[in-house]
């Protein structure tokens, strides 16, 4: 026990109680960015990689590109060459000059035409790699998209939120600051549950519990409560925590009636 006279007792159970809900309503406000960061994060590692796939694709496309202008001006020079060889079989004298300057011709001829099937190889293959640009391109906007879309959400939820949040902090600060004036031990107390317990509930209300027929359990721990300690935290005029979890127990009437008041 801290404090011995009972109304002061039950104003100390209701500080507390206003202390968790307005810590309560704090987590709520700051709960509201959801994962909004997060998705912005995820989002934009996706951009990035995208943005990093279509450089390498434009690049790929450009060799390609390169190629076949090199493989048109390679064939330009190789029809050059037959025609002058073809002239050249006009003013032949032996069957053998003709017969090597046919073959010549022949072999010219078999690389141009090997020459235009490169060409249209990477023509298709060039074709395939800009429509996949093209894609991913317009995936690459609507991830830009949904990232400036998430991040003009989060902008407002931030503006609206920012008001509310001061204004709790500082409610708490001054609740705070009463609490540890009248009570300091039971300030100290609260604090260092409220720190290290999960979701920062240091107050929680009782619950009835489905495993025996009128028992109650804390609303934190589920731990079952013997019964005398269920009928002295429903007299509301007793400082009490839970055995196993620490957490300060209340009824949950008293709880709701104290929010209530508050709003
Ligand atoms: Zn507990």
């Amino acid at each position: 026990m801290m404090t011995t006279d009972t109304s002061q007792v039950r104003e100390r159970l209701v500080e507390l109680i206003q202390l968790q809900v307005l810590y309560d309503r704090l987590h709520a406000v700051r709960a509201r960015q959801g994962d909004l960061p997060q998705q912005i994060e995820d989002l934009s590692a996706k951009a990035d990689t995208l943005q990093h796939s279509l450089k390498e694709l434009a690049e790929q496309i450009r060799q390609i590109e390169a190629e076949v202008r090199s493989l048109h001006v390679s064939n330009d020079s190789l029809r050059d060459h037959e025609q002058k060889l073809r002239k050249k079989l006009e003013a032949v004298r032996t069957n053998q000059e003709y017969y090597d300057i046919e073959t010549e011709i022949k072999e010219t001829h078999l690389t141009i035409e090997k020459n235009l099937q490169d060409i249209r190889r990477l023509q298709h293959k060039a074709e395939s790699f800009r429509q996949k640009y093209s894609e991913d391109e317009a995936t690459l906007r609507d991830i830009q998209a949904r990232i400036a879309e998430r991040k003009e959400r989060l902008e407002v939820i931030k503006q609206h939120t920012a008001e509310q949040e001061a204004h709790l902090l500082k409610q708490i600060e001054v609740l705070s600051q009463q609490l540890q004036a009248e009570d300091p031990r039971l300030f100290q107390l609260f604090e260092r549950r409220r720190r290290s317990l999960r979701g920062g509930k240091a107050v929680v209300s009782i619950i009835p519990t489905e495993r025996v027929e009128g028992r109650y359990a804390c609303g934190g721990c589920y731990t079952l409560l013997p019964r005398q300690l269920h009928w002295e935290i429903m007299q509301r005029n007793k400082i009490i925590v839970c055995e196993s979890c620490g957490r300060f127990l209340v009824d949950e009437g008293f709880y709701t009636e104290v929010a209530k008041s508050m709003s």
